[in-house]
């Protein structure tokens, strides 16, 4: 299984600490030098690239429920299959930046609207049939066009092969192009069925710790998450051994550095074995709300050590308060603005911002310099609307 071979990875090459990222990945740090036998273990677990250039290209997010929400309008993976296949497989596409991103969200309950892609595709229904309805350069909100939904892959790699056409070597990303030709005129010329929008595209949520009903009769998922993000191999095993014992054998990590097992019939049991390897089950619990960087303890421009500040933190606060607490400006562990940031100004002394539409960055400078007291007592006072996501 996958989590044990990046547990192996994590044991022999680094020292073991495993991190679920914002793009719904893992990574091991803390690798030092270079071992073709740990790249050699993960590829034999299936966890890379069919080919060397097919790696950067394969930025393609789905819902972490997808195939299994009880909302969805379609189960999306053999169209992301199949995009994937033809990602990896034609070469010109390896020209695409590694940070070129797609989304592909098929009307799940459970996706990722707050990260910017270059390309997002969201299903619709249209006159009782679903469209995909698709934007550039943004956040899934008002979809620019749709195109029926057969016409997925094709839609995704004339948009491709156009946005090739158009950039230049330094215009690596869909907000370069756009700013020298409309949206409108880049999908003109798109040889696809295009029906344009503007067409609303709904909200989805993110929350998806606990059990949750399952498109399949009889079945749940249930979510988890390691404490900020960080796992380590025996936790990566035990999560292997519950889900073969009360799932499927299956892990989906979530964009929001959690995990979900699919296909569970006993939930409350599950749980508390999740619970017993110490992950979070529960929305409710501080510490399962607070996100956090690696700080100083494994990043040199960590001005506070922001993962321990934040255990700390989830002690003080009286109820689960949505916080992010950044080692600097970068906000490596965010890639969306959080209801409240704090963002380090020395050892266990922050910044506190809160979301504001109306300004850039983290938001509004509500307090300077606060120590992690301070700064619980000012963020519990703050009205219930600045909790949450
Ligand atoms: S936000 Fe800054 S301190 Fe934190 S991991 Fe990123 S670069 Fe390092």
């Amino acid at each position: 299984m996958q989590a044990r071979a990046v547990a192996e990875a994590a044991e022999r090459f680094a020292g073991g600490v495993v991190e679920a990222t914002n793009r719904a990945n893992l990574q091991i740090r803390g690798i030092t030098g270079s071992h073709p036998a740990m790249l050699e273990g993960l590829l034999a677990a299936g966890l890379g690239p069919r080919s060397s250039g097919g790696d950067d290209v394969r930025n393609l997010m789905l819902s972490p429920s997808a195939g299994i929400d009880p909302q969805m309008l379609f189960d999306t993976r053999p169209l992301a299959a199949q995009i994937l296949d033809s990602l990896q497989g034609r070469e010109r596409l390896h020209e695409l930046s590694a940070k070129f991103a797609v989304l592909l969200d098929g009307g799940e309950a459970l996706a990722m609207h707050e990260h910017a892609h270059d390309l997002w595709l969201a299903a619709l229904q249209l006159d009782g049939d679903i469209w995909l309805g698709f934007g550039l350069a943004g956040c899934p909100g008002q979809a620019l066009a749709a195109v029926p939904l057969h016409q997925g892959h094709d839609l995704v790699m004339a948009v491709l092969e156009r946005f090739l056409d158009l950039a230049s070597p330094e215009q690596t990303r869909m907000r370069h192009v756009l700013e020298q030709v409309s949206a409108e005129d880049f999908i003109a010329p798109l040889a696809v069925t295009l029906r344009l929008g503007p067409f609303p595209v709904r909200k989805a949520g993110s929350d998806c710790l606990g059990t949750y009903p399952q498109h399949q009769a009889g079945k749940v998922f249930v979510g988890a998450a390691p404490a900020l993000g960080r796992l380590d191999p025996p936790m990566l095993r035990g999560l292997a051994r519950v889900a073969e014992q009360y799932g499927d054998g299956t892990l989906r990590l979530t964009p929001w550095q959690s995990v979900i097992l699919p296909h569970v019939v006993d939930a409350p049991a599950l749980t508390l074995q999740l619970q017993a390897l110490g992950l979070l089950c529960s929305a409710s619990q501080p510490l399962a709300r607070l996100i956090a960087c690696t700080g100083s303890d494994g990043c040199k421009k960590g001005l506070a050590d922001t993962k321990a500040d934040a255990r700390l933190l989830a002690t003080l606060l009286p109820t689960a308060q949505a916080v992010h607490l950044s080692g600097c400006t970068r906000s490596c562990a965010a890639a969306h603005v959080a209801p409240a940031t704090l963002l380090a100004t020395s050892a266990g002394h922050y910044d506190l911002y809160l979301r504001d539409a109306g300004q850039p960055g983290f938001g509004a400078l509500r307090a300077r310099n606060l120590d992690l007291h301070a700064a619980s007592e000012l963020l519990a006072r703050l009205p219930t609307e600045q909790h949450h996501d």
